[in-house]
């Protein structure tokens, strides 16, 4: 049996029964990185050491209670892990090694997961390809001519690649499910409010949430009930109770209303990808669920409101990174200002600039109330459009990209193709909702995904929908021939 291959939930009985010990996983996935990640690139650093003592000590201990207990697991490198180097991907933090733990992690830790590594994502987690990143640029595993998406590639790509047996992820504005879609594995992003952003590096903040990339719908349910709930060091966390989100992994759909967005089908998508939707909703009918039409009429806007209030708030964050608070200090500089410019200068890549730039645009004294109040106002009309929306139906399904992942180069000189790319997943990051994809279909051996878009705080009705269409279909079973 190939260890890599096994999911959280098939490791985690094997662990129980006593079949195979920790270390031995770890090993396995190890070894996997070695063999394949030359031709892969999803990460960026492999704690091999430390991954294995952790195992040791669990097998020690020979207690599996835990259903994360001695399961190895990949973190984006804008995700702070104590003693590990996270780089965001820039030049900026190149040696950056935290001293302490994102909330995420801790959780998992707590659950004694085991930390393997740290992969590549766009710098800063902006992009949509990984090619923003300062170090090199992940390959699909389907397809090693091809982005396997972005910002979290490396965690996309190592999940679908069997190089981790799950990863976390970060979702801004689709960061989460584009990659997911990309890979053919499962991505979900959870409520605004409802995972601490605590070790978080902020891109957007009012956008950010930390979420999961999984290989089923089952893990993604275990994960999110383990890293998910209040956290004192994150304001912004909801107070409410984490519901079991594994009593949702049964196959019923029935009498569910799945709405489709009327504006959402009636822009530019590949005709493999809409008829792989088209034959989704089929399946979800069949099982049950009821197809509406449904419409979010200021939905076109949300791509131009998310840029304004995501660069807005991407040149408040960018400036803490001085070389003189935080980040890589320039080795040759006249004075303060020379140093501070310098130290960006040499620190950020291009795109980071292009948003830092834009962002400070938006916000001065003459453009404020022209570009940034305006988003402000169209992003609120989005989020009443979504509440109007879900009085007629319990979930929302569309592509979650208009196209499978397309070729390294293809359309990193165009950054507008490149943001249009996120037309289907930033409505839900300015509504603050819960979101998924997953694997429905492929056009010449290369994945769809299905976005499955929730109710706030409603992260089990999807899951449920989620895991009846899987359990009903078999995309999710078919493994790039890596
Ligand atoms: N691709 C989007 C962007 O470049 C979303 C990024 C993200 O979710 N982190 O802004």
């Amino acid at each position: 049996m190939e260890l890599y291959k096994l999911t959280v939930h098939e490791a985690h009985e094997l662990l129980v029964k006593k079949q195979i010990s920790s270390e031995e996983l770890v090993k396995a996935i190890l070894k996997r990185i070695e063999e394949i990640d030359e031709k892969v690139k999803a990460y960026i650093t492999v704690d091999e050491e430390k991954a294995l003592e952790a195992s040791r000590n669990i097998d020690k201990t020979g207690n599996f209670t835990s259903s994360l207990s001695g399961i190895p697991v990949a973190i984006k490198d804008n995700i702070c892990t104590k003693d590990l180097k996270t780089t965001c991907s820039s030049k900026m933090l190149e040696n950056f090694i935290p001293p302490y733990d994102a909330t995420g992690v801790a959780r998992l830790k707590q659950d004694d997961a085991i930390v393997v590594g740290k992969t590549n994502l766009d710098e800063f987690a902006m992009g949509s390809s990984t090619e923003n990143s300062a170090f090199f640029t992940t390959k699909n595993p389907w397809d090693l001519e091809r982005v396997p998406g972005g910002s979290s590639g490396g965690s996309a790509a190592s999940v679908a690649a069997d190089e981790c047996i799950f990863a976390l992820g970060s979702d801004t504005g689709g960061s989460i499910r584009q990659p997911a879609s990309c890979c053919g594995v499962v991505g979900l992003k959870p409520t605004y409010g409802r995972v601490s952003r605590y070790g978080l590096a902020e891109m957007a903040s009012s956008l950010d949430q930390v979420g999961i990339i999984t290989k089923d719908v089952t893990d993604s349910a275990i994960i999110l009930k383990a890293i998910a709930g209040l956290d004192e060091l994150d304001s912004t966390t909801a107070h409410l109770p984490v519901p079991d989100y594994t009593k949702s992994l049964v196959p019923d759909v029935k009498g569910i209303k799945i709405g489709i967005v009327k504006e959402y089908m009636d822009y530019e998508i590949d005709d493999e990808v809409r008829e792989a939707i088209a034959n989704a909703a089929k399946t979800l009918e069949e099982l049950g669920a009821n197809i509406v039409e449904i419409s979010i009429p200021h939905i076109e806007y949300a791509i131009w409101a998310y840029h304004v209030i995501s660069t807005a708030e991407i040149s408040s964050n960018m400036a803490r990174y001085d070389g003189i608070r935080y980040g890589k200090r320039a080795k040759r500089y006249e004075d303060l200002i020379d140093l501070y410019r310098q130290s960006r200068t040499e620190g950020f890549g291009p795109e980071v600039k292009r948003r830092i730039m834009l962002g400070n645009y938006f916000l001065s004294a003459d453009n404020e109330d022209k570009y940034y109040i305006k988003a402000q106002k169209v992003r609120t009309l989005i989020k009443r459009d979504f509440d109007t929306a879900f009085e007629e139906c319990d979930l929302i399904i569309s592509p979650t990209a208009p196209t499978v992942a397309f070729k390294i180069g293809e359309e990193v000189d165009d950054p507008i193709k490149m943001y249009m790319n996120d037309a289907w997943t930033v409505p839900v990051n300015l509504a603050g909702l819960p979101g998924m994809s997953i694997p429905c279909g492929f056009s010449e051996n290369l994945p769809i995904g299905l976005q499955i878009i929730g109710k706030a705080f409603n992260e089990a009705e999807m899951i449920k929908a989620a895991f009846a269409f899987e359990q009903a279909t078999d995309f999710w079973k078919k493994r790039p021939a890596i």
